[in-house]
């Protein structure tokens, strides 16, 4: 048993995106982690239902990457990149250009999903203004996107709470309408069939602000935060196609998609939608190191090259972009995935997960049930003048019961890492199904 002392002061840390008045009530704390499994101070195996933060993808303490950490700290700390560079980080830029579609074959690094998506947005704005194109300064978001929590990620994001208690968000930005419709989509297998209609939106707003004045738009192929929202089937590629007609940069968020999440190595790639720009983060390390990047389309890269008046292509960048202990994480890591073929794992697990997923139907309070790739959505019906209480109590409910899964309101998000057996797949949604039977 791993029993550890709890802490005897819950106040000093403000814990992020946390009810932090109520956690000392019931703290929830982890000590170790192996595999698919977390120990709690109690000394209790907890199973990862949700890779971390959608970070984990190859499970927990991969030995290849704990050596490949251990290795890079005791021979290159820290190195700056503002004019210097380590050879490795060329080799990681090189070998992300090969995993995204052909095209996008540059790299800026960053620490996290909320700065590649700062860098993204700035990268595109940048790029029209360095081409003459200087009143394209307009950006598109949607409802209900999660871009992070930087002053340009909640600007064009759209969930409501994130931005609300903040004040003034980036002006010139407006919000395409979400693509959640019960109504018409409850209860889809993979991508639902209807919506790809709401693409249109960009065109009303293009023609209302005029064309010429939009940058970019940016969507998650995916988005998870706000509850595991699939694309309608065709939606990407309409997006992709009023973009060209409007000379839009189209910016998928690929923070949670990239690495593997789909069975692909990009959402992109399993929608065949080519975005100019890509924004990641999470399982590029494997959750192990902060990293992010952003990758690049050529045409992008190439006009900064051309067109910039200063010797310096992009005044942006920040301390720790390409960190060592970071790039040796994300090496190891791809090559964790490679080696073990974890992006086809999840393709062959795929269809396993959906009957597990929607083997939850008919349960007490079970109005959606979503899936794709290696994901599922378990949307909840709201107590009523209670939004989010019967998710957070499932969320409480399935730690005590061994298992960590995600909530946003009322539904639960899950996304285990790669390395999930059939077995287990049983395992875990047998024990969601008792915790959904137990929940008032
Ligand atoms: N974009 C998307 C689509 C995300 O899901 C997240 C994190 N969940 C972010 C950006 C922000 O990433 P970070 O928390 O690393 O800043």
């Amino acid at each position: 048993m791993n029993r550890v002392a709890t802490p005897n002061d819950f106040s000093s840390f403000w814990m992020p995106f946390t009810a932090n008045r109520d956690f000392a009530k019931d703290p929830r704390l982890i000590t170790a982690a192996n595999g698919m499994y977390y120990t709690s101070h109690d000394g209790r195996q907890v199973m990862d239902a949700t890779a971390g933060l959608w970070c984990v993808n190859a499970g927990h303490n991969d030995p290849l990457i704990v050596e490949a950490v251990q290795r890079q700290i005791a021979t290159l700390d820290y190195a700056p990149h503002f004019n210097f560079a380590t050879p490795q980080a060329f080799e990681l830029a090189a070998q992300l250009a090969n995993l995204f579609p052909t095209g996008l074959d540059h790299v800026f690094f960053t620490n996290s999903g909320s700065e590649s998506v700062d860098t993204a947005l700035k990268i595109a704005l940048h790029y029209h203004r360095v081409r003459g194109d200087v009143a394209r300064t307009r950006l598109i978001g949607r409802e209900r996107g999660y871009h992070g929590t930087g002053f340009g990620g909640i600007s064009v994001g759209g969930i409501v709470n994130n931005r609300k208690h903040f004040g003034t968000m980036l002006t010139g930005v407006d919000h395409m309408r979400h693509t959640h419709d019960l109504a018409r989509n409850a209860f889809s297998r993979g991508c639902p069939e209807h919506g790809a209609e709401l693409a249109d939106d960009l065109i009303r707003i293009a023609e209302l602000h005029d064309p010429s004045t939009i940058a970019a738009v940016i969507v998650e192929p995916m988005a998870g935060s706000t509850g595991v929202l699939m694309p309608p089937v065709g939606y990407l590629k309409r997006l992709r196609e009023i973009c060209d007609r409007y000379g839009i940069l189209l910016i998928f968020d690929e923070v949670i998609t990239a690495y593997g999440r789909l069975g692909t190595a990009s959402a992109a790639e399993y929608f065949n939608v080519k975005p100019d720009i890509i924004t990641t983060a999470k399982g590029l390390t494997n959750g192990v190191i902060p990293m992010g990047a952003v990758i690049v389309d050529e045409t992008i890269y190439k006009s900064a090259m051309e067109h910039a008046t200063v010797p310096i292509e992009l005044f942006h960048g920040y301390t720790y972009s390409a960190h060592p202990m970071a790039v040796a994480a994300a090496l190891a890591t791809l090559k964790s995935y490679r080696q073990n073929d974890m992006f086809a794992r999840v393709a062959t697990l795929s269809p396993l997960w959906e009957e597990a997923v929607h083997s939850l139907k008919g349960l007490p309070n079970v109005i959606d049930l979503r899936n794709l790739g290696l994901v599922a959505g378990i949307e909840l019906s709201p107590r009523p003048g209670a939004p989010g209480a019967r998710g957070a109590e499932a969320m409480k409910l399935a730690w005590e019961k061994g298992l960590m899964i995600r909530v946003t309101g009322d539904i639960i998000a899950l996304s285990p890492p790669f390395i999930i057996t059939e077995d287990e797949i049983h395992t875990l949604f047998g024990k969601l199904a008792d915790i959904l039977r137990n929940l008032a």
